[in-house]
């Protein structure tokens, strides 16, 4: 039984995992997901670019906080619900220093209420789901408490 990541070569795993993203050699954009070669020809995410050349690039692990919502339906694949009937979980829309905004699942253990904008998260990887060929896993954002920051509140 071994754990991989639910979608193949959007992050990394292990303990600095991060997400990959792609970069354009022409214009230096760096957009979330990665394009793949497997899937043809891509094209710069920058409307200006004509470039046609991408780099796999590891994004920052850290950034902030840009919005958040309570998802109240059940998300398309590859979403797998943890449990039946459905339970809504926090969503994280985080921008990373690179200037693109990923959204992810919120940690486990924790939810909107910890969520705040311009906050810090970083990128961790947790399990999606497990079946009989080993854990599946996908990143989500954790929010960074920092030291001293509970008791003001
Ligand atoms: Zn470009």
């Amino acid at each position: 039984m071994t754990a991989t990541p639910a979608i193949e070569g959007w992050f990394t795993t292990g303990p600095e995992s991060a997400l990959v993203g792609s970069r354009c050699t022409t214009c230096e954009t760096v957009f979330f997901p990665p394009l793949h070669q497997a899937s043809g020809p891509g094209f710069c995410r920058n409307p200006a670019c004509a470039g046609e050349e991408f780099a796999e690039t590891r994004l920052s692990r850290r950034g902030t906080v840009w919005s958040y919502t309570d998802a109240q339906y059940q998300p398309p694949p590859p979403y797998v619900p943890r449990s039946d009937p459905y339970e809504p979980f926090a969503l994280a829309a985080v921008e990373l220093p690179e200037g693109l905004v990923v959204l992810g699942q919120v940690a486990e253990g924790y939810g909107v209420a910890d969520l705040r904008v311009g906050a810090e998260a970083e990128l961790v990887v947790e399990t999606l789901y497990a079946d009989e060929s080993g854990e599946r896993t996908v990143w989500r954002w954790k929010p960074v408490v920092e030291m001293g920051e509970e008791a003001d509140q």
